[in-house]
């Protein structure tokens, strides 16, 4: 079964890594039948799209503003995503929640913000190690899915896909083991059958991110309920990225 495969290269590369990289990943992933995406930064993507045109490559952006246009200094809008050709949008990675203060209230507004000019949605949700210790990680995960969809029509959810990544693995080769993302994506889709409806959950995509490498992302894609992975550092490097999007 297609899975979604998506590589967030973060705060990293110049234009010449990009150019470089889409030379080397480009043909490597031509007969993959996943859906894949990469998530270069915002100065790159219209780069990044002239030379994805000739592949099934989509191309995400790490962030979008809250609002639609103004005296919004630094900001970027969705219209200014879409009108460069981009497909998907992450929001609330856990970067932007921590280092810059993103509540779930903002999330929402943007997660709309993004719906309305016809972009995808991949909403990050995951909890803290302390979280995790303290058996907080369900309270956790459901605040942040009820407040991120907050007001959402389920015709909606079609354009959302939700990450589970736990904080604690992002980053730190340290994962989860099988059972906690089991029951992780038993949780996502209760609170989203709680809050729309069973068919909503059953249809419900799910990634994981959280150190995936090209050893252990077929283990986490086969994990039943989880439709794809969410890959930060290793999509980094093409050759790397290329298996994980060939599995
Ligand atoms: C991420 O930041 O979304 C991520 C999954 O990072 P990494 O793969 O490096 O853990």
């Amino acid at each position: 079964m297609k899975k979604l495969i998506y590589g967030n290269f973060k705060m990293n590369s110049t234009l010449l890594d990009i150019e470089k990289y889409t030379e080397t990943f480009i043909p490597k992933v031509s007969l993959s039948k996943n859906e894949i995406a990469i998530f270069p930064p915002f100065t790159y993507l219209m780069f990044a799209k002239q030379k994805l045109t000739s592949s099934k490559i989509l191309l995400g952006a790490q962030n979008v503003s809250s609002e639609s246009k103004g005296a919004f200094t630094g900001e970027v809008s969705a219209q200014m995503l879409k009108s460069v050709g981009v497909d998907i949008v992450l929001i609330g990675h856990s970067e932007r929640r921590k280092l810059f203060l993103e509540k779930n209230e903002i999330i929402n507004k943007k997660i709309k913000e993004a719906l309305s000019l016809g972009l995808k949605v991949v909403l990050c949700v995951g909890e803290t190690k302390s979280e995790r210790l303290n058996n907080r990680y369900t309270e956790v995960i459901q605040k942040e899915i009820s407040e991120g969809l907050k007001g959402l029509y389920e015709n909606e959810l079609k354009n959302i896909i939700i990450a589970y990544e736990p904080i604690w693995s992002i980053g730190t080769g340290v994962v989860p083991e099988v059972k906690q993302i089991e029951e992780v994506v038993k949780i996502i889709k209760t609170e989203i059958s709680n809050e729309y409806s069973l068919n909503a959950s059953k249809n419900a995509k799910i990634l994981y991110g959280g150190s995936v490498n090209a050893i252990n992302a077929k283990s986490f894609a086969s994990i039943p309920g989880i439709g794809g992975l969410l890959v930060g550092g290793a999509s980094l490097n093409p050759e790397e990225f290329a298996k994980i999007c060939n599995i």
